[in-house]
């Protein structure tokens, strides 16, 4: 409709009217603005970081599927016990409240920026409700097709429309503008001054099902875990593919000891890309110790209250004598970061300290370091929202339960060596379609944090036999020296 005078409904020339509103613009939250020396050389700099990024990804598939189907096939067939049963439910469960203390704790602290959160308007993302997050939580966990859900992930596409008027014969009405001083120059009308009257259109969200670049980890996990389970009820039909899962398994981890001789160099030059990138990398300093100090604080809240109230609440005894216990384990497992090698040590505490039954231990223990890092989950955690938060992303409640499971799933596929978490964290990002390479924002601290989360993982199977021993000690009372569960390699 061609536009009219606000005050005397004529039409107006074209050269007087002011510049069309601006479009509608829909896609990804602008990210941070480029610093003084983006450009290509920046580029060649982060190669040897792209390359271990690259690395890292690509052991993503073989790790989560060997892992979950090789861990959860052999656990299976000791699921007819009650024991097993029993710590597998409490593994996951003690995992999730750690998940959920990690949340809570990065929501409060809030360490990636003040809290000035952008609406989805303002910051130009798209509008999607939580029933739509919902949906897509839901599809991604049952994708329709393996292949596909190795690079693409389902997420509702919601693009603005600009309402048309109710029938076509109807016309838009006519934009009317309000024009202040307009003189004559040289025998024509000159504008001075202008303002737009004409009421903003009417603008409507359209969801419909969508993908997107990214592996579908969610879908992935379920399946797996799924299988593995399978796995584990056909017994001696399911030997052939869980042994080659644990081939598998084996080789992808020999694969990341190798790669692990690379991360120096790669780190180096990842981190020093990503400074260079920065506006401002005093604040990213700042934001990167608030991190840290809210990852010790879930670790502090969960290892030393949540966990020894849980013991003492259930066993009536003290946790301080327990964890007195296990005291030389932990200094193994902040010395070393890693809970595989701790193992022996944690195992010689238990029994020799706090009189563990030996047959619980070497059940509850070895399954533990495997599935059961309360830290490791925590930080998975705190390190996704803190990764959103840095880069403004508003996250809605289904990308935290997303987070949520996906923390949980990371942290028992993680295995029980230095920074094997930082592997699995891509897991959490691609979930959520959070940028994998800011990893390299928390890289900086990893060495120090994993420190911490390996003693809160020890920790964790440490009162986990604990408790194991008092809920099952009528089961194990009588010692006939006959070792009711099969041998495990410890
Ligand atoms: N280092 C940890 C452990 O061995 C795993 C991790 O979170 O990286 O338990």
């Amino acid at each position: 409709a061609h536009p009219v005078c606000a005050i005397c409904h004529r039409g107006l020339p074209s050269r007087l009217l002011p510049e069309d509103p601006s479009p509608i613009t829909t896609g990804q939250p602008p990210r941070a603005s480029p610093g003084p020396h983006r450009g290509g050389e920046i580029s060649y700099f982060q190669f040897p970081g792209e390359l271990l990024m690259r690395m890292l990804k690509m052991l993503i598939l073989p790790l989560v599927v060997s892992s979950l189907m090789s861990g959860l096939a052999s656990l299976d067939a000791k699921t007819s016990s009650r024991l097993g049963i029993l710590t597998v439910a409490y593994y996951l469960w003690t995992t999730f409240v750690a998940v959920i203390v990690g949340i809570i704790m990065v929501s409060i602290i809030h360490p990636g920026g003040a809290a000035q959160k952008e609406t989805t308007e303002q910051s130009g993302k798209p509008i999607m409700s939580s029933a739509d997050a919902l949906l897509d939580l839901i599809r991604n966990m049952f994708p329709a097709n393996l292949v596909e859900a190795t690079f693409k992930q389902y997420r509702t596409k919601t693009t603005p429309v600009v309402k048309s008027p109710k029938m076509a014969s109807e016309e838009a009405p006519p934009r009317q503008i309000l024009i202040y001083g307009v003189q004559e120059e040289n025998g024509s009308h000159v504008q001075n001054f202008a303002l737009d009257l004409t009421p903003p259109p009417e603008v409507v969200y359209k969801s419909e099902p969508d993908t997107i670049d990214g592996m579908n980890v969610l879908g992935i996990v379920i399946f797996s875990a799924t299988m593995g389970i399978m796995l584990g009820r056909m017994g001696d039909n399911g030997t052939p593919l869980v042994s080659f899962c644990q081939c598998l398994n084996e080789s992808v981890m020999k694969i990341v000891a190798v790669a692990v001789w690379y991360f120096p160099f790669g780190i180096v030059f990842l981190i020093a890309g990503k400074i260079l990138e920065m506006d401002d990398p005093t604040a990213v300093r700042k934001k990167l110790g608030f991190y840290a100090v809210t990852v010790v604080c879930g670790l502090v809240v969960h290892g030393l209250f949540i966990l020894p109230l849980l013991y003492f609440f259930i066993t009536k005894k003290n946790p301080i004598v327990f964890i007195r216990g296990v005291l030389q384990a932990l200094l193994i497992a902040l010395a070393t970061s890693s809970s595989s090698a701790t193992l022996p040590i944690t195992f010689k505490c238990l029994l020799e300290n706090n009189h563990i039954d030996r047959r619980i231990a070497r059940f509850v223990l070895p399954v533990g370091a495997t599935i059961n890092m309360d830290g490791t989950a925590l930080y998975e955690a705190v390190a996704a929202i803190f990764i959103a938060q840095v880069n403004n992303y508003e996250l809605d409640f289904g990308q935290i339960i997303t987070i949520s499971i996906t923390a949980t799933a990371a942290s028992i596929g993680a295995a029980g060596i230095p920074q094997a978490g930082l592997v699995t964290m891509v897991i959490v990002l691609t979930s959520v379609g959070l940028p994998t390479d800011d990893i390299t924002l928390i890289i900086a601290v990893d060495w120090a944090l994993d420190r911490f989360r390996t003693m809160i993982n020890v920790l964790g199977d440490a009162l986990a036999a604990g408790i194991m021993a008092h809920i099952c000690r009528k089961d194990f009372a009588q010692d006939t020296g006959v070792e009711k569960l099969p041998p495990r390699e410890t």
